[in-house]
Formats: structure tokens, C-alpha cells, sequence
């Protein structure tokens, strides 16, 4: 069990000190996902704000209550962003507007939340459409789907028009601090978390969460990708990189120690998952949505399906790509999935040490 630092978190609009020179404070989200934690680390000359909160609410409120009580008369002197999901960059573009700074994220961050988070309505293409008819949804749950589609840029005040970029492997020196940039991948393309050998202290972002796991999913934009190889080999690469004993300050629930029994966990989550999809598959080939009761147990809301959905297809690609499963086309359009050995996964089922988790998703 991940071993948290405090009993409670921060009341709104203010922060909590984690070690001298770095804060921890909540903004609210408007979903069964109540919160995101964002950091401030203080600088000879200002404070650097990592990641920023949903453009929703009230963030901007909270916001100007941080400014006018907890800066300590200094001004905000850069943005940085651990990834392009609407909590992180939703206020990004109105903080670095407001206060003239540079924002900072890795390249492929930046321009992936440019773009999704420039998505209109419009934006629900035939590829959008095929995809989902794919996955197994009538014309009818597609109609709902389509009319429910809003892009990002809901949520999302107009992006930093320029960025500065961090790279895996280069530094940021804060108050004499250096934080490393280690980059990880499958909850999003380059995500970038910060890491002091002198603290330390990983700031991980959704990378690493102690209690929610983090949404590992394919979207209709790249129908075949294979977002769960690259999730896997992150969490293989922090555990062998970062200490065991690191404070670990996560963007949902709360900051812990224990981050290889956390990582070890999630590994072995998802490998349940694999062998749960392959033995399903061994026994009929159902299409994507047919095994979504497979790996999540409980009831889905509407707006929870489309990342469930997204996230056993990445399990399924998976399987593909590893030549586990094979997939075809049926006489609607679907995709369905058969085992390559009928009999693999009933040998190779094991009792897992936790069981398959029923834990809620993460944006
Ligand atoms: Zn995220």
C-alpha cells in the first residue's frame, strides 16, 4: 500500500509545504475525479507553477486567491505542464498571458494539446465513426457519441503560443535545485516528470498515481497504436532509474512513498488484464465492446465508456502486436478477437497477487 505523507490535503486556494521551497496545492474537476494536485516551486526571483487545472469553474477564483495569499510578494515566473490533458493545460495559456512568462513542455505534448485542444464538434470524423463501428457500437450509440463530442477546447483556455522545450535527460535548475526530466509514455505521447537527486522527490504528473491508474487508451486518431507497450517499458525504465525510497508527488490523490511497489503493481494489473482478454478470446471471439465486463467490473456512465472503450482496445492492439491475438472483420464492420492458442492462456493463468482492480478511470 502506497504510504502517504499527510492524513488530509490542502483547503482550496491555499498550499501545503511539502519541503522548503515547494507546495502542493488542489484545483477542482467536475467529475467522479474530483481534484487535481499541482506544485510550486519557489525561485531566487519567482515561483514556477507545474501544471495548471481545468479552464472550468472555479480554477481562475482559486487561482487569483493563490496570488493575492501564498506568493510571498513574488511573481509567477514560468509555467511548466507535465502533459496535454485538459486538467494540466486548461489554464497553461491564461497563467503565461497573465503573467508574460514562458511555458514549458516537451514537444510532442505541446503539439498534441494544440491541436486537440483547437477540436470542435466538427472534428467527429468518418474515421471517428469507423472506428467505434469497429469496436462493436450501432449507428445509434454512434449518433449519441457524435452528439456528445465536444474536443478539448472546452475546457482548454487558448494554448501558450510558443513553448519552451524539455527534452528526457536535460535539467531545470530551481533555487539551486536540479530537476531532471524523465520522460514517460502511453497515458500520453512525451510526458514529462521532474526528478531531484537532491530532494529526492519525483514529481510524476498522471505517470505515476498512487491509487487511480492512470487511463492507458487508443483513440479514434490512431486506431492501431499500441499505447500499452510504451506504458509497460516507462514503468520497467523508472524502476530501474529511480529510487525506491523517492517521495512521490502524483497530479491525483495524494503524495506517497513507495514507488516500486506501486510500479510493480500497475505492471501486474495490466498483465492481468492481457490474460483475461486472451481467455475470453479463447472461449468466443467478441468485438471491443463485448469485453469491456472483462476488465471492468462495474457499471460504466456514458462518459466513462469512451476511456474504458479506449483502454481495452490498447490492451487488445497489444495482443495483436505480440501475435497473442488475431483480429477480423466481421460481415458488420467489427473487429473480433480470437486467441492464436486456444489452449495458451488456461495454462498460463496465474493467481494474481492483486486480483483484477475495479478502480476508477483516469483522464
Ligand atoms: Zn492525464
Amino acid at each position: 500500500m502506497p504510504n502517504y505523507l499527510f492524513k488530509d490535503t490542502p483547503a482550496q486556494g491555499t498550499v501545503r509545504e511539502i519541503v522548503p521551497g515547494l507546495y502542493w496545492l488542489r484545483m477542482p474537476l467536475p467529475m467522479a475525479l474530483d481534484h487535481i494536485n499541482l506544485y510550486l516551486l519557489e525561485d531566487d526571483d519567482g515561483w514556477w507553477v507545474v501544471d495548471t487545472g481545468i479552464a472550468f469553474g472555479a480554477t481562475e477564483t482559486l487561482w487569483d486567491q493563490i496570488f493575492a495569499n501564498e506568493l510571498g510578494g513574488k511573481p509567477i515566473k514560468a509555467v511548466m505542464c507535465t502533459h496535454m490533458h485538459p486538467d494540466h493545460i486548461g489554464m497553461a495559456g491564461w497563467l503565461c498571458e497573465k503573467w508574460r512568462v514562458p511555458f514549458y513542455m516537451t514537444r510532442m505534448e505541446y503539439m498534441s494539446g494544440l491541436s486537440f485542444s483547437r477540436m470542435s464538434s466538427k472534428d467527429f470524423s468518418w474515421t471517428s465513426e469507423q472506428y467505434y463501428t469497429r469496436a462493436g457500437f450501432s449507428a445509434d450509440q454512434i449518433t449519441s457519441l457524435r452528439q456528445r463530442f465536444a474536443g478539448f477546447g472546452s475546457v482548454v483556455k487558448p494554448m501558450p503560443g510558443a513553448f519552451r522545450r524539455l527534452v528526457d535527460g536535460d535539467s531545470l535548475v530551481i533555487k539551486g535545485n536540479r530537476w531532471r526530466v524523465v520522460v514517460g509514455r502511453g497515458h500520453s505521447p512525451e510526458h514529462a516528470c521532474l526528478y531531484s537527486d537532491a530532494l529526492n522527490i519525483l514529481i510524476s504528473g498522471d505517470q505515476v498515481i498512487p491509487k487511480i491508474t492512470s487511463n492507458v487508451s487508443v483513440s479514434p486518431a490512431e486506431p492501431d497504436a499500441n499505447p500499452l507497450k510504451e506504458w509497460l517499458a516507462s514503468h520497467e525504465h523508472f524502476l530501474d532509474i529511480l529510487p525506491g525510497d523517492a517521495l512521490i508527488l502524483p497530479a491525483h490523490n495524494a503524495p506517497f512513498h513507495g514507488l516500486h511497489e506501486r510500479l510493480r503493481f500497475l505492471i501486474d494489473h495490466h498483465e492481468d488484464h492481457l490474460l483475461a482478454l486472451e481467455e475470453a478470446c479463447a472461449e468466443a471471439t467478441p468485438c471491443a465492446l463485448e469485453l469491456l465486463p472483462v476488465i471492468f467490473k462495474r457499471k460504466l456512465d456514458a462518459d466513462q465508456v469512451g476511456l474504458a472503450l479506449g483502454e481495452c482496445v490498447a490492451h487488445l492492439n497489444y495482443l495483436v502486436q505480440r501475435g497473442q491475438l488475431m483480429r477480423f472483420e466481421d460481415e458488420q464492420g467489427r473487429y473480433r478477437y480470437r486467441s492464436i492458442d486456444e489452449t495458451l492462456p488456461h495454462r498460463l493463468r496465474k493467481q494474481s497477487h492483486y486480483g483484477i482492480e475495479n478502480e476508477p478511470i483516469q483522464v
